[in-house]
């Protein structure tokens, strides 16, 4: 049977079986507190992991706990992130979600996301401004271990370029469409292992198609044109 008479549960089985063989399975780390992922997040958008990462400890170091950030002028907040980018509006993006935070549950935390199904949570947390779907579901994935595959900029090129959605979905219509068709309790190490895929072997501009362990499951009219 080829590939292209499988339907997408299949196809993506085959994705997150050979992504484990050649990558290794990811294992969720455990339990640990949604705000700080959320945060982190917010301040990861349109940015790199190592600059997210600065603008992170900068924050924390200036501001150590969550009513300080809430408290401080924004232009504070916005120097603290300044080196991730976009800081004017994720620094108010920051504030305005400490502040709802602690109004919806009494205190800056998060767990109580833990009581909700995905669909509530993920609802709750993307009626906030700044709190896209990639963000909701990165936080609920890594923190609460839900059974989540977020699309951020590798899973939608590796998704559009093994056929899974086409060329003009978006990142958030992409998470909608995959979703019922991820394997069941493999969100977490298919979305790490995307990630690992996307930046070492199917890069945006050169991907080294050439050893690509996925390379009959690429429907990609360009896969072949960086025989690296
Ligand atoms: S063949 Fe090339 S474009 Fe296709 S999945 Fe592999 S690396 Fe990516």
């Amino acid at each position: 049977m080829t590939s292209k008479s499988l339907n997408l549960t299949e196809r993506l089985t085959i994705a997150v079986d050979r992504l484990e063989k050649h990558q290794g399975e990811k294992k969720w780390a455990g339990l640990s507190e949604p705000l700080d992922s959320l945060i982190l997040t917010i301040l990861s958008q349109n940015t790199n992991d190592n600059l997210r990462d600065q603008a992170y400890a900068r924050l924390r170091s200036s501001f150590p706990t969550w009513q300080e950030v809430v408290e401080a002028p924004v232009e504070k907040i916005e120097e603290a992130v300044r080196i991730a980018g976009l800081s004017k509006q994720k620094s108010a993006n920051i504030q305005a979600f400490l502040k709802w935070t602690v109004e919806q549950f009494g205190e800056y935390s998060l767990m109580s996301l833990a009581d909700m199904d995905d669909d509530e949570a993920i609802g709750l947390l993307t009626a906030q401004k700044g709190v896209g779907i990639k963000t909701a579901a990165v936080t609920l994935m890594v923190t609460l271990g839900r059974d989540l595959c977020p699309v951020d900029t590798h899973v939608r090129r590796i998704s559009k370029r093994l056929g899974w959605v086409n060329e003009k979905t978006s990142a958030e219509k992409t998470f909608w469409q995959l979703r019922p068709y991820v394997p069941a309790g493999r969100g977490y190490s298919l979305h790490m292992n995307l990630l690992q895929f996307g930046r070492s072997v199917c890069q945006a501009r050169k991907p080294r198609c050439g050893g690509c362990f996925l390379w009959d499951e690429c429907r990609w009219e360009g896969k072949g044109i960086n025989k690296e």
